[in-house]
This record gives C-alpha cells, structure tokens and sequence, in this order.
C-alpha cells in the first residue's frame, strides 16, 4: 500500500527519483532484538566472531600506518583497542549474552562496551575517565563491521580507518550493487563519498541540517535527498519501492500510479527550466546596468572539474581540499599532494583556483589523524587552530601548494578557515612568505570569514588577507548558535535571518573598504533568492555547487541593482529571516525574473 510521509522543513537536495530501496548503515537489524531463539543463536555468535576478529585486524593496520606516519606514542591507541577486542574475558562476556540471553550480537556489543564505558566514567582517576569513550569507539567499530555483513555496505570514510584501501588489497564490493535509493538514519561527507555514485539515485536520510556536508555533497552531485522521521525510516525495508521528492522532502513508501505520474510531472517541470537556463550558458553574469559579478564554483575534487567547465564557472572559489585528505589512509607527501593541486590548476587552465586549506575537526574528522573527544567539536579543534597546533600538516600543505604554483606557471590562491584572529593570518602569512623563495611559487592569501568575529573586525586582517570570502554555512551556525548539521534546528537555521546578513553586509562592506577582493562561498550563494541581496551589497564574486550556477545567472542578468538595494535596505529592517526571504522571493515573481 502506498505510503504517504509528512512533509519536512528543510531541502537537503531537489530532484525527483524512483527507485527500490537500500538500507546503510541501519542493516543491523537487530540492534535492540534481545529474543533470539536457540536456533539463531549459533549463526549469531559465528557472525559476531567475525566481526570481532575483522575489527582486531582493521585496527592493527591503522596502528601499523599510523606509528609509519606519526610515530609510535600515537599508534599505541588502536594497538590497545585492538587488545581489548582480543580479551577473552570481555569476548566471553559479551557471547554469554547472545549465546545464554537471546541477545543480537549488535545488542550484546553494546550492552558490554557500554557497561564498561559506565564504570569507566564513575571513576575519579581522570586518565579513566576519559579511556570510557575508547569502550564506546570500539562498540561502534564492530557495530560497524556487524551493520555490513547485514547489508553490505561501505565502511565510513571509504575504509579510511580499516586499512583496506591501501594498493594491493582487494577492492571493496560496490554499493548499492544495483542502482537505489540509499536510506541511512546518519550520512556522513566521508560515507557519501564511498558510496558508487552512478548506483545512487537519491539519499533518504533521518537527521542532517541543510547545510551540513552530506547535503552539499548530495546537491553538488545533483541526488536527490529527503529527510525523514527516524521511527519511519526504520520502518523502510531493502528493496521497499520508493518514490522521493527532494524539493518537497517527501518520500512515498509502495507509490501508486498517480503519485508516480505526479512525480514525473515535476521531474518534466524541472527540465523545461533547466532548458530555460541552458540558454544563458555562454552569457556573463553582468547586471543591466553593467556589474559584472563573478560566478565561481566549489569543488571538493577532480571529479568535480569536468561539471565546473560545463557549466561555465569563472573559476573555483572554494576548493575543499578535506576530500582528497579522507581519500587518503595516512597524511599524504608534500610530493603528492603538489601533483594533485597541479593537476587541479592546470585542467582549470587561466580560471582562479581557491584552495581553502585542510578544515579538519567537527563533522569531518579524518580517521588516521588521532583526534581527542570534544563537548562541542563544532566549536572547537578544526580549521586553523588545529593546523597551527600540527605544523607539520601546515607547512606541507602550503609548501605543495607553493610547488604546484611554480610547476604550472600559475598563481595559487589560498584561503584560510576558520579564522577568528589576525595573529592566525600572520602565521599562515610568514610561512607563504618563507616558503616563496625555496618553491619559486607564488600565492595569494585569503581568509574565510566564517565566525562574527571575523566578521567584525576584518578591517583588523589588512595587509594580512588579501581577500575575504564569507563561509556563510558556518557563519550562519555561530551567528544563530545553531548547529548546521542538527534537522531539529531548520527553522532557526536560516542565513536569511536580519543578523546573518547584516553581518554580511558588514564585511563587504569593511573588506572593500581595506581594499580586499569580496567573494562568499557558502550555500546561500547558490540561491537566487539570495543572489538578489548579495548583489546589492557588492560581493565582487559567488562561489557556489555548479548546479546552483545558471539560476543565479538567470537573476543577476535581470536583476536592477537600485531596485535590489532598496530592497535589502527594507529586508533588514524586518524582524524574521522567513519575511526576508519572502520579499526577495516577490520582488522576483513581481520582476518576472526565474518563471
Ligand atoms: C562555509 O562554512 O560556508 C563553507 C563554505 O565551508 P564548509 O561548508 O566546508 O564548512
Ligand atoms: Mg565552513
């Protein structure tokens, strides 16, 4: 019977797709079964063996690489969970409950390493207390291992923290094996990523904010994504025929003729504008009255440049350099690195390429860089403060930035994240400035502007930045101390809001004034709604997923900036970020621009 589900706030990702199901990261059916019967008893316990022992191998691999790269103090951590898991006692302790109580391995797992990670805790020695997280770190691993025996699916981070991917080894089976839509409660960047992307035809999810990096991976890639109350998507069964519609965020379970013939309905509407916009293809952004704005993209990889020239992007504006880290299994040389980066400038050809430097930390932890548990990691250990705290990574970052420079001829820009202080621009700075005459490279630095405080005193970064470029995705979470990745939030969670764009309205304004380059480049640039107040305040470039590219266009090309800065002047005297996006969203309808 078909199912209908509510309809949800947020847009992870538009586009229509049907498909059967494929269940990730939740194949761990049993999670909470503790009444198996005596004849699945013995298949339970040889699954769990299993499980236990690929996670005891996985974890030796990573500590084997790990003491290779960082030394042997650092591979000490993996080389005892590795331990742990080999304990007869705790072994025992946990096939007692599956094998004497019906529990379901998965259960059993928990149940133990969470009892452990309890006890732990309740100590008042504080070097315990903090092993307690190390109980729950190996839980997950072979909750992990047990999920994908269920079902099949891809380790996180694409076998990053397993060391599977290294050469020689077998490659890992691909999923989806055929193609479907992929429902998991979580997705992470790293998990996105390791899916095989042409099997994928869309995402349904139970938590994930807008603008969290799952979503912006799924949009870039053009994937379809929902998401959904997490009671109902465990209702969801493999191969449970799915009709998702990312621009409404609605799934339908078993969808009957008519919900199919209105999907198809959308789909067409969706291609008579993207046929509409394919005819701006090779015009320039430029106003009416004559601005030129420049349209950039964002890439995350290689992969990605091929989209970014379709669509006729004037360069890259944020090249998160994140992904080619989570690729690899250890730090990568300065030596690969500089190949990866030239390649990147040199298939870019005379268009700029930003590369932002490693934001590591928060949601995009990278398995072999040994990382403590934080309260709050989205205010905490990433960006620059965790690469001026590991020298070692800045400086190799930097210096293969500088060499891909002098190898292609081309001038690098590189752009800092995460910056709250001047005194963090001046360390990236002396390092450029030091590493210049040794590489023969030549750079241009830039700062992201992603915390109020940067914000608010970029006049403080001249002669330290030589442009700015507003990450508004994180901009927004500090400024509304909502978190960007937690669904609940969605309605608070909105860059429209008075104080998130006065905030952006500030620094161009102050940039300009310290004679810096204005660009953004977080999500909201890719909306044309958007594109209306971002003119009017003078960014000199957006930078945005390409898809997001001809939309903005299509505005910026109709737009009459006198009209849309009267119109920002009036936006930001009203109370709601809802009734500020509703204007523009008018004033669009009413200029006949996007229908
Ligand atoms: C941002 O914060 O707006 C941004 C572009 O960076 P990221 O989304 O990678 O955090
Ligand atoms: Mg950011």
């Amino acid at each position: 019977m078909a199912k209908e589900l509510p309809v949800a706030a947020a847009v992870l990702s538009p586009g229509t797709s049907c498909g059967p199901a494929v269940l990730a990261g939740i194949g761990a059916s049993a999670v909470s079964r503790r009444d198996l019967g005596e004849a699945e008893r013995p298949g339970e316990l040889a699954s769990l063996a299993v499980a236990l022992d690929a996670s005891v191998r996985a974890l030796r691999a990573l500590a084997k690489r790990v003491e290779a790269d960082l030394g042997a103090d650092k591979a000490e951590i993996f080389e005892s969970h590795a331990d742990i898991l080999e304990d007869g006692d705790f072994r025992a302790e946990i096939e007692t409950l599956v094998r004497d109580s019906g529990y379901s391995a998965v259960a059993a797992v928990r149940e133990v390493t969470e009892a452990n990670a309890r006890e732990m805790e309740e100590l008042d020695d504080e070097y315990f207390r903090a092993r307690s997280e190390d109980f729950r770190d190996i839980g997950n691993r072979v909750i992990a291992e047990l999920s994908r025996e269920d079902c099949a699916c891809p380790r996180e981070g694409g076998d990053a923290g397993s060391g599977s991917l290294s050469a020689g080894d077998s490659p890992a089976p691909r999923f989806p094996p055929i193609p479907s839509i992929v429902v998991s409660p979580t997705l992470s960047p790293a998990q996105t990523v390791s899916f095989h992307l042409p099997h994928v035809l869309g995402f349904v999810v139970a938590s994930g904010g807008v603008n969290s990096h799952a979503a912006i991976l799924a949009r870039s890639l053009g994937i379809p994504a929902a998401v959904i109350p997490e009671e109902i998507l465990r209702g969801i069964e493999n191969g449970t025929v799915l009709a998702l519609n990312g621009e409404s965020s609605q799934v339908v379970l078993n969808p009957e003729r008519e919900t199919l013939s209105l999907l198809r309905q959308t789909g067409e509407a969706e291609k008579h504008r993207a046929e509409r916009l394919a005819s701006l293809l090779e015009l320039p952004a430029v106003t009416p009255c004559g601005r030129r704005i420049g349209l950039y993209a964002n890439a995350g990889g290689m992969k990605d440049l091929a989209g970014i020239t379709d669509a006729r992007a004037e360069g890259i504006g944020l090249f998160r350099t994140e992904f080619l880290f989570m690729e690899e299994s250890s730090f990568p040389s300065d030596e690969k690195q500089a190949a990866y980066y030239r390649r990147v400038l040199e298939t870019m050809g005379d268009r700029p390429v930003i590369f932002r430097l490693l934001d590591i930390g928060a949601d995009k932890p990278l398995p072999y860089a040994p990382h403590p548990r934080e309260n709050n990691p989205f205010l905490g250990w990433r960006g620059i403060r965790w690469l001026i705290d590991n020298p070692d990574v800045l400086l190799s970052q930097l210096r293969a930035l500088l060499l891909a420079s002098a190898a292609s001829g081309r001038t690098v820009r590189i752009m800092v994240p995460m910056v709250c202080r001047p005194s963090e621009m001046a360390v990236v700075r002396e390092l450029v400035d030091r590493l210049r005459p040794e590489t023969g490279g030549r750079a241009i630095l830039g700062m992201m502007v992603e915390t109020p405080a940067a914000a608010m005193t970029v006049g403080a970064f001249k002669g330290l930045s030589d442009f700015v470029s507003v990450g508004s995705n994180d901009l927004t979470q500090y400024t509304l101390a909502a978190d960007r990745e937690n669904e609940l939030l969605g309605d608070l969670y909105s860059e429209f809001h008075p104080a998130v764009l006065s905030l952006m309205k500030k620094t161009c304004e102050d940039a300009r004034k310290a004679g810096m380059e204005t660009g953004i480049c977080g999500e909201f640039a890719s909306r044309p709604e958007a594109a209306v107040y971002l003119a009017a305040m003078g960014f000199d470039e957006l930078s945005m997923s390409c898809r997001g590219i001809p939309g903005v266009k299509e505005v910026i090309r109709s737009l009459d900036l006198r009209k849309a800065q009267d119109l920002l002047g009036r936006a930001l005297l009203l109370p709601s970020a809802r009734e500020i996006r509703s204007l523009s969203v008018d004033f669009l309808r009413s200029e006949g621009i996007g229908s």
